[in-house]
């Protein structure tokens, strides 16, 4: 059966099944949506897997996400007003993906954003990926929460609920989307390890240069002020991203993830830094010496 927009409807099941062949997606979960006029949006309908899903499956709203047409009893992901305020506050976007993938996911309910110079083609092509505050899913609220942020992100964590990607065109954001994700193994394992060798501010802004030579569409430059981690970052206007000050070196050694749980780590400066539970092992087996001393 042809029908309208049928190669935006097959992008739309190829991009679920490759959220849910990763695991980025479990049961019914994310939403994939793509503009196809001036007030026009073809949509994942509610309540079906991203993995099995067929091209007339979609549905068509308009920027109000006010169902347009669908097949008999196929409506519009609750979640679509998230994807609604993206493209309210960002007219260069056309495509959004929401997913839960289990590790960026695991950064969102952590409270840590994604937002240090650690991997060169996240800078060039992300920029940093701040945390949208809580907002119940399916409602206004998490929709204008994530209001601030994507005017300057293209892809953002949502606290204890999930990821959000922007994108030019469906593959753009789905690209996005699983960057975010392989960003967020890579910082795991490198925290686990006990360091992360961050790029130097110096660095970043060789990046940010190479962003226009690239022809890098970011929503906006990175912000000039090397901000602390983990700040809140609303700023409409700039990426905030964490790296240190270190003229004419690239890397920095970072210490300050020494508290991660991991193997005792030994900083630049040669302090032996420990995590509380080495600390209380050391204390333990302190105490059972000096009580094996006292009974001798
Ligand atoms: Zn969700």
């Amino acid at each position: 059966m042809s029908t309208e927009h049928d190669s935006l409807r097959q992008d739309i099941v190829e991009i679920g099944r490759r959220l849910w062949t990763r695991g980025f997606v479990a049961s019914n979960d994310g939403n994939i949506s793509v503009k196809i006029g001036a007030d026009r949006l073809l949509c994942t309908p509610a309540s079906v897997s991203k993995g099995f899903m067929t091209a007339e499956m979609m549905v068509i709203t308009d920027l109000d996400g006010k169902l347009v047409s669908g097949a008999p009893g196929r409506k519009p992901s609750s979640e679509i007003q998230m994807h609604l305020v993206a493209y309210r506050e960002r007219p260069d976007v056309g495509a959004v993906v929401h997913a839960h993938p289990p590790l960026s996911t695991g950064f969102a309910v952590a409270g840590i954003p994604l937002d240090r110079a650690v991997l060169a083609e996240v800078v060039t092509t992300l920029g940093s990926i701040p945390i949208a505050e809580y907002g119940t899913p399916s409602t206004r609220e998490l929709a204008e929460s994530v209001a601030p942020y994507v005017k300057a992100h293209d892809g953002l964590l949502l606290a204890n609920h999930g990821a959000l990607a922007l994108g030019r065109d469906l593959f753009g954001a789905y690209y996005k989307m699983e960057t975010i994700e392989h960003f967020a193994k890579i910082s795991l394992v490198a925290r686990m390890l006990g360091r992360e060798h961050l790029l130097s501010r110096e660095e970043v802004e060789r990046l940010q240069a190479l962003r226009g030579t690239y022809g890098i569409a970011a929503p906006a430059p990175i912000c000039p002020d090397p901000s602390p981690a983990g700040a809140a970052n609303a700023d409409p206007s700039c990426q905030v991203i964490f790296a240190p000050s270190a003229p004419g070196e690239r890397l920095v050694p970072d210490t300050s993830v020494a508290s991660a749980p991991g193997p005792v780590s030994v900083g630049t400066d040669g302090e032996i830094r420990l995590t509380y539970a080495q600390l209380n092992e050391l204390i333990d087996e302190a105490v059972r010496q000096l009580a094996a001393t006292g009974r001798h």
